[in-house]
């Protein structure tokens, strides 16, 4: 039963996550798309483009596994696998697109005003918090791959 309970908040954690990175890159394309350097939007570099698409395509391919996790809860499945998983990628692709979003800004992403740092600094205690990713790869490799517990 308790184990049941720390999926759901699994699963809770990575939707929060999900959230954060999708904030941090919709700040990160609005910020793109005023933001004038050399008489251009800085968004029409591809090199601020692509970063941020593959960002967003991780977190997309993350929120896909969250709603299998959810799903699985929902129908009183075993989700253990799908909501580590989720956590774990949520947390990792989250936190790399908070730092995308503030080498968007330049220096503007160190300010408060900006939200990005806050977000990043939020997304990357998800990376420890509930539980660390280092216990959540443990579980994933004990108990769905089959391998020896390490700990
Ligand atoms: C803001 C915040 C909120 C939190 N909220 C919750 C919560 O809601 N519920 C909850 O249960 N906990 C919560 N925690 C606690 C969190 O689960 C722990 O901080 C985390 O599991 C790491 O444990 P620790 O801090 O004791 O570090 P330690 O156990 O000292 O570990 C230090 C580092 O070593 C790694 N490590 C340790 N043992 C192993 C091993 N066998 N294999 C691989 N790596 C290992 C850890 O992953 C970590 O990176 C929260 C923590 C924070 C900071």
């Amino acid at each position: 039963m308790l184990f049941d309970t720390l999926n759901t908040e699994r699963i809770g954690g990575a939707a929060s996550a999900l959230g954060g990175g999708l904030r941090a890159i919709d700040l990160a394309v609005e910020y793109a798309n005023d933001r004038e350097v050399f008489g251009q939007p800085i968004g029409s570099h591809q090199a601020i483009q692509h970063p941020l698409a593959e960002h967003y395509a991780k977190l997309m391919a993350a929120r896909q596994i969250t709603y299998e996790a959810a799903s699985k809860w929902d129908d009183g499945e075993d989700c253990g696998m799908e909501a580590n998983a989720a956590k774990l990628l949520t947390s990792e692709f989250a936190t790399e697109a908070a730092s995308q979003a503030i080498q968007t800004h330049g220096g503007n992403g160190f300010t408060r005003e900006y939200e990005v740092y806050d977000i990043w600094q939020n997304m990357r205690l998800t990376q420890t918090a509930p539980v660390s990713n280092e216990m959540v790869k443990n579980f994933i490799a004990e108990h769905h791959l089959g391998l020896p517990r390490s700990y």
